[in-house]
């Protein structure tokens, strides 16, 4: 297996003085500021762009790119923020058509049955539902550790904790210490959106804003419980919100460390007020936009290891070329995906190991399934066996 190397980076076939200046300072050890990656995002030097990320990308990881055997849960769509936050499809009011909420038998039916036992973490996220509360979860949580203790329970964003929080009249850490006694292992890093309170004005005018989504994730680190961090984008955001919201990742990861990966969430038209009010349908993002969202995720958040590609959201063709920008993971197994299918992604709502090994073994890398903490578990030999 190809590991770490040394920082190479091709300067000579970067064609935009712009990206081979910022290569430079990155050869240095220098740190990017805001308008590198302003200059970044606006560059039409696509490939020279991604010969930095990838670059950048190899010095840390070689050629391995990781996947997890997860799989996705989502307990309930019923949620208060159903009329304001306008991107989504997913949810619904109480009494709507094609709301639910499980039960515990039914969240207990889908884990032990959605992937033959394969699944090592479940990712279980959903709306911010008045009836689904603190002892919803911390029940929910102790019954899957207790039928299935070695898998990982990454739950809950922290919108979703901030509104258990307020529906208790508890604290963050109260609701994030019971949640952890209970089970819950790490959070994942949705509804982050774009934290600029102007597009959360137009896109999710009553959603958590920037600083309690980036004030949950500190109390969560300071606690022990590692997140990831995600940014929505490709709705009407600008290239400086987009730079504002990297930093505002990077500075708190500076402060705690805590952040395990960035993923970056390409917006869906489909199926939501949003798209219709843009007048827009069917391709979420460009591939450039897509790429370009990874790459400088890559070089400009130096403090994370990890940077994922989300198949669902831009399709596997394109998670396997990102794996040339700068990403080293992808997304995993998933199983069954609702939030995004629910606003018109057409990709797969779940990959096998052997799709997923033939999708990363056909960029030219080397597949290693990880834990939730990144770290490799295993790896195959050509055959898709474990070596
Ligand atoms: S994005 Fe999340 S918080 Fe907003 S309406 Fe959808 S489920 Fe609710």
């Amino acid at each position: 297996m190809t590991t770490a190397a040394a920082l190479t980076i091709p300067f000579e076939r970067i064609a935009d003085p712009a990206v081979r200046d910022i290569a430079e300072r990155i050869a240095e050890g220098r740190r990017l500021e805001g308008r590198d990656a302003a200059a970044l995002y606006r560059t039409a030097d696509l490939t020279g762009l991604g010969l930095v990320a990838d670059a950048v990308n190899r010095a840390r990881h070689g050629d391995v790119v990781t996947f997890a055997s997860n799989q996705h849960i989502n307990p309930t769509n019923i949620c208060t923020l159903r009329t304001t936050c306008v991107f989504c499809g997913y949810a619904r009011l109480p009494k709507e058509a094609g709301a639910y909420r499980y039960t515990l038998d039914q969240v207990l039916e889908e884990a032990r049955t959605g992937n033959q036992g394969l699944t090592k973490e479940f990712h279980i996220v959903g709306g911010l539902d008045m009836k689904a509360g603190l002892e919803y979860y911390t029940t929910m949580f102790r019954a899957l550790k207790a039928e299935l203790p070695n898998v990982h329970i990454k739950a809950l964003t922290a919108v979703e904790i901030a509104h258990i929080a307020r529906i208790e009249k508890r604290s963050w850490a109260e609701v994030l210490t019971a949640l952890q006694a209970a089970g819950l292992d790490t959070m994942p890093g949705g509804g982050a959106e774009t934290f600029s309170a102007a597009v959360r004005e137009e896109i999710a005018n009553k959603k958590l804003g920037a600083a309690d989504y980036i004030g949950v994730h500190r109390t969560a680190h300071g606690l022990g419980i590692r997140s990831n961090c995600t940014m929505l984008y490709g709705h009407v955001e600008t290239i400086q919100d987009r730079v504002e919201h990297l930093q505002m990742l990077r500075d708190l990861q500076d402060e705690t460390g805590g952040f395990l990966a960035f993923i970056p969430l390409a917006y869906h038209p489909d199926d939501n007020e949003l798209g219709a009010r843009l007048g827009r349908r069917g391709t979420a993002t460009s591939g450039v936009a897509d790429l370009k969202m990874l790459a400088v995720g890559r070089l400009f958040l130096d403090n994370f290891a990890h940077v994922k590609s989300h198949w669902i959201m831009v399709g596997t063709a394109l998670s396997q070329i990102a794996l040339h920008y700068g990403v080293n993971d992808l997304e995993g197994t998933v199983v069954r995906e609702k939030i995004y299918h629910a606003v018109g992604a057409k990709t797969q709502q779940a990959m096998s190991l052997p799709e997923l090994l033939g999708l990363i073994r056909g960029a030219g890398k080397v597949p290693a399934e990880r834990d939730s903490f990144y770290n490799v578990i295993r790896t195959f030999d050509d055959d898709g066996e474990a070596a």
